[in-house]
């Protein structure tokens, strides 16, 4: 069964419970994990769902899919390395973060939420409020007022209800936890279900380079969900 595990203090909850982080303040994983199988790839699905067996989604149902994942690697040289790029920008919405929005609207449309609030300065807003859309699910997306007006445009045009929060990141993060409060935000930094559907990643690189390991990833750092969900996978 599915459960939250504080990070912390160890507690348990139920993945259907309404909260985003423990009561002793810290992150919430999930109790179980996959072991990974190459026999058990779905070869035919050419979506982060390929991977289906290792995702926590029970109801085939629930999940919410628009073609995410299975994006190119591209050869290319510089200086003396033979580096391999992924081509995220090819996902739905534009950015990795639609293998984690797949996955956490997936959740919660198991669960029967049908409205939520999330904050990003831009990327993840894009992708949940695109998800949220294809999914039927209302949203509200805290931004920065400094975020990038294209991207701004982008979650307005998905049909999510947008809050311009002025000065930094950290006062648009101290909006959506007052949300929180009434809401459900669905956090693509808090939540482990966003995190599942990123270290997709991780198993993509591994069968596109036919199970040999590369010498190093190299990943953008921002909260390090990318980073901590490639290093799971
Ligand atoms: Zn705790």
């Amino acid at each position: 069964m599915r459960q939250y595990i504080c990070s912390g203090c160890g507690a348990n909850y139920d993945v259907a419970d309404q909260r985003f982080r423990c009561d002793c303040g810290e992150v919430l994983e999930l109790t179980t994990d996959w072991i990974f199988e190459k026999n058990k790839i779905d070869a035919g699905n050419h979506t982060i769902w390929r991977y289906r067996q290792f995702l926590p989604i029970e109801s085939d149902d629930a999940i919410v899919s628009m073609g995410e994942g299975w994006t190119p690697l591209v050869r290319f040289s510089y200086r003396d390395l033979n580096l391999q790029l992924k081509t995220e920008y090819l996902s739905p919405t534009g950015s990795f973060k639609d293998r984690g929005a797949s996955v956490l609207i997936s959740l919660l449309k198991e669960i029967g939420i049908s409205k939520f609030v999330e904050d990003s300065s831009g990327n993840a807003g894009a992708a949940t409020a695109a998800y949220a859309a294809r999914a039927g699910l209302r949203c509200e997306i805290f931004t920065p007022d400094y975020a990038s007006g294209g991207k701004l445009e982008q979650i307005r045009a998905y049909g999510a209800i947008l809050h311009r929060i002025r000065g930094t990141r950290q006062e648009t993060a101290r909006a959506v936890i007052k949300a929180a409060r009434t809401e459900y935000y669905a956090s693509h930094n808090w939540n482990p279900f966003f995190r599942q559907g990123l270290k997709t990643i991780a198993y993509e690189i591994a069968e596109q380079l036919n199970w040999q390991t590369p010498d190093a990833v190299i990943t953008p750092l921002g909260y390090g969900g990318l980073f901590l969900s490639m290093y799971r996978g």
